[in-house]
């Protein structure tokens, strides 16, 4: 298969406790790391933005705090999340500065990628640290995420970032190169799958076959299930998703150069699911109506200012899906609003360099950032809601 990444602009890769971290020592594998950061360099290199999902920090955490490796209860877990995510934050700012990179952590629960408002928030902050050329390291807030409201698995957590981001490609980086149709080291006649072009159930079933074995250590929870929940998630948002081994120094490399491993492909670009997420979102609670300079500006695909809104109607929190109406009340888009309806109305037909002064408080220039914005010309209109939407926050 050719270089699984040709044309990627903006890449994350999943990194499980058992790579990163020495089981039976509890310490950061160092030269596993700096090969890794190498081959983050690669990508840069290769022009693709890079952000990274690392577990580990319980894995790395709990020798700190004297607990065993097995048989953890949730506090302690915890506990020593706390102490193990200060080792890996260290490892990755080292590792990552010796190739000229600097490491920006960001730790997420599940409201910052669920609920649409925070969604809105972790999202500008990543991209902004990646305009600025950092490289984001994050993982879930195991130490105040509770049983329930946990991700529970940076499968999955990395699927939900790599939509949040509108990432094109997915990296999970674990013990073994793919799918197979069975467990390769039960089965002699277990198939590699290179490429899954959809998810069909027979493919899902494949799953509860293949355990991934490294990983069944005490320390994480991935296995082939999260793994394919997690294709699911990022696949619905347009981001194809590449199971891998990684035990080996320099894996992404080894991907360039050929390895074996399992390619899912996206059916659509990342751009376009998000617009058609947006654009499905039956809930608007209210309307911008605008001017004919603004609606021309968003026909052109410019994000919409308040200068250009001379009406608010309805009453919606920032993060809501709002309609927006042209001078002849035509419905032209729907966006996800970056201001509360209240706040809305106050800055309306101002410039926005004036928001600060009028709201007390610095916000966005933007009513509707361009991203968050669905026009319906382009999205066919369509307002339904598909199991594809599973990729987006819901709430
Ligand atoms: N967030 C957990 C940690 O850093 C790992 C979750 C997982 O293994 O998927 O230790």
């Amino acid at each position: 298969m050719g270089n699984v990444f040709k044309g990627a602009k903006r890449v994350v890769i999943k990194i499980g406790s058992a790579l990163l971290v020495d089981q039976s020592a509890g310490t950061v594998r160092r030269d596993w790391l700096a090969a890794l950061s190498k081959d983050v360099a690669m990508l840069r290199a290769r022009g693709a933005q890079v952000l990274i999902v690392s577990s580990g920090s319980i894995a790395a955490g709990r020798r700190h705090l004297g607990l065993q490796n097995r048989g953890l209860k949730l506090e302690e877990k915890q506990a020593a999340a706390a102490t193990g995510q200060i080792t890996l934050a260290h490892a990755y700012q080292e590792s990552l500065a010796a190739e000229g990179f600097t490491a920006a952590q960001i730790l997420l629960t599940p409201g910052d990628t669920e609920e649409r408002r925070r969604h809105l928030n972790a999202r500008a902050t990543i991209l902004q640290l990646l305009s600025l050329g950092a490289v984001p390291v994050i993982n879930e807030n195991d130490t105040v995420a509770t049983a329930e409201i946990r991700y529970g698995d940076n499968d999955r957590l990395a699927a939900r970032v790599a939509t949040m981001v509108s990432a094109d490609t997915l990296v999970l980086l674990s013990d073994i190169d793919g799918l197979y149709t069975a467990d390769p080291r039960k089965d002699e006649t277990a198939k590699h799958l290179p490429v899954v072009d959809r998810l069909t159930p027979e493919i899902l079933a494949m799953a509860g076959n293949v355990a991934v074995s490294a990983e069944r250590g005490g320390f994480s929870t991935g296995g082939m299930v999260t793994k394919l929940e997690a294709a699911k998630i990022a696949l619905g948002g347009g981001c194809r998703m590449i199971i891998a081994r990684g035990n080996d120094p320099h894996p992404l490399q080894a991907l360039v150069d050929g390895a074996r491993c399992t390619v899912f492909t996206a059916p659509e670009k990342p751009v376009a699911a998000r617009k058609r997420w947006i654009a499905g979102q039956l809930n608007a609670s209210g309307t911008l109506v605008v001017d004919k300079g603004a609606a021309e500006a968003l026909a052109n695909g410019k994000s919409l200012l308040p200068a250009g809104v001379v009406r608010v109607d309805g009453a919606f929190e920032r993060g809501d899906p709002v309609n927006v109406a042209g001078p002849d009340g035509n419905r032209l888009a729907v966006g996800l609003t970056a201001y509360s309806s209240t706040d809305a109305e106050k800055i309306v037909g101002r410039q926005s360099k004036e928001i600060a002064d009028i709201l007390g408080f610095e916000g966005r220039s933007a009513l509707i950032h361009r991203d968050d914005l669905a026009l319906l010309s382009d999205t066919g209109k369509t307002g339904r809601s598909t199991e594809k939407d599973l990729s987006q926050p819901v709430a």
